[in-house]
């Protein structure tokens, strides 16, 4: 790397850019607005690294938002594919791969006996609410603020000030209608849950939640809130649902639920599961399954559903990842960029909590614990976005925001974390 941090090429395409798409992106944390900055435009990624068109390299701490988990376009990944595309990009019929990556899902995440592909996690959130729906008569649901469950409309909710309030839309163009069914409760509170629950007798169709919150920055559950959840849905006849768009696939093999023992009834998936192609996934209970048209009533449909090249890369990537050691490398790896990055600022007198498990992370620039998404906001977000802009110029590519958790893969080298851990240090130096 030189010295001077060129980005004259990202700016002019991102230039170019706002005049062609709405904030000159397809997805909006990608315009770095959070961060008062102008995004970086890719060239190509490989590994732990990713370039952009200025030609400089970074080490990557996003991954392309999680799938990126065993370093981007892995050989096998790769190799895998160009076999697939011989045969062609789309059938629009069955095709064996779905089986393989069902039979693979199923054996892996313990509430999944039945899955039903999608093409993004945003699908499988807003299909796996109709479910819940149909299959309770109920037409409420739980949702908890800073959880994000895709941007369907009925999931645009955050609560107010209150313990627990009625949904509100976070944006316009979301009828009052549809939110008006969306209740919602601070994440780890679950008296806020029960209140929910007894102000609402029989209403209530249930909870879905991340089972990490990796939305709001990275909050972990205390201990006992997913068994409280799981108790109070159980016996408020409601479903518990865990959003694993996230998680599944990275915090263990069989995602958080296998981690942290609790078993919800449905389960939703995305990110890892599509190796890096667009691929999301429902599955649960195979009672609630069944209700899915064809084999039920409940219609959910897609054009590139179960796509033979993004299967492929699903069906790899889960094998690599299920070689002996994957987790545990995950794990003692993200642990030592934690602690390092705690260690650094601290040393520059600055507040921080950070946590990891397995390979995701998260750190608030505030005193902890944080435990929801009102504790989040105490992070200094000022300084983050300095911090972010100063890791970038080292060489570091963080996500562009102060409330989205980090996440690491099996590409990332002893050396990488080392200079990761030098940039940090040289920025909180710095910025102090
Ligand atoms: C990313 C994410 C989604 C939405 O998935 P998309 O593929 O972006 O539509 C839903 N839930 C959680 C927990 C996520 O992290």
């Amino acid at each position: 790397m030189t010295n001077v941090f060129n980005t004259t090429n990202s700016q002019d395409v991102f230039d170019a850019a706002k005049e062609l798409m709405p904030g000159g992106v397809s997805s909006p944390v990608r315009a770095f607005k959070s961060v008062n900055g102008d995004p970086i435009v890719f060239d190509r990624v490989k590994g732990a690294y990713s370039w952009d068109i200025d030609g400089n390299r970074f080490i990557d701490y996003v991954g392309s938002w999680g799938p990126a988990i065993c370093g981007h376009s892995h050989p096998e990944v790769t190799s895998a594919l160009q076999e697939a595309l011989e045969k062609g990009t789309s059938f629009g019929a069955p095709c064996e791969l779905e089986n393989k990556l069902a039979e693979m899902v199923i054996e892996a995440v313990p509430s999944v006996e039945m899955v039903r592909f999608v093409n993004s996690g945003t699908e499988a959130c807003m299909a796996v609410l109709r479910l819940m729906r149909a299959f309770t008569g109920r037409d409420k649901l739980i949702k908890f603020e800073g959880c994000y469950h895709g941007h369907a409309d009925m999931f645009l909710v955050k609560a107010g000030s209150g313990v627990a309030t009625l949904g509100l839309p976070d944006s316009p163009g979301v009828p009052r209608s549809t939110t008006s069914n969306t209740l919602t409760a601070p994440y780890n509170d679950l008296e806020a849950v029960k209140e929910l629950f007894a102000e609402n007798p029989d209403a209530i169709s249930g909870v879905i939640l991340e089972p990490i919150v990796g939305n709001a920055g990275f909050i972990t559950p205390e201990p006992g809130f997913l068994e409280g959840l799981r108790e109070l849905t159980k016996e408020n006849g409601a479903l518990l649902v865990f959003d694993e768009v996230m998680t599944g696939f990275r915090i263990s093999y069989g995602g958080a639920q296998e981690r942290f023992g609790v078993t919800p009834d449905l389960t939703t998936l995305g990110k890892v599961i599509g190796g890096g192609l667009p691929v999301g996934a429902y599955g649960g209970r195979k009672d609630i399954m069944s209700m899915v048209a064809p084999a039920g009533p409940v219609y959910q449909a897609g054009t590139l559903s179960g796509n033979p090249l993004a299967m492929t890369a699903g069906i790899k990537t889960l094998e690599i990842l299920k070689q002996e050691g994957s987790y545990e490398r995950l794990e003692t790896m993200t642990k030592r960029l934690i602690n390092g990055i705690c260690e650094s600022a601290k040393a520059a007198g600055l507040a921080i909590n950070g946590k990891s498990i397995s390979g995701m992370f998260g750190f608030y620039l505030c005193d902890g614990p944080v435990r929801n998404f009102e504790e989040a906001k105490q992070t200094n977000s000022e300084y983050f976005a300095k911090l972010h802009r100063s890791m970038l110029q080292k060489g570091v590519y963080l996500a562009p925001s102060a409330f989205e958790a980090g996440f690491m893969s099996l590409a990332h080298s002893e050396d990488d974390i080392d200079a990761t851990l030098k940039a940090f240090n040289e920025s909180f130096s710095e910025l102090s």
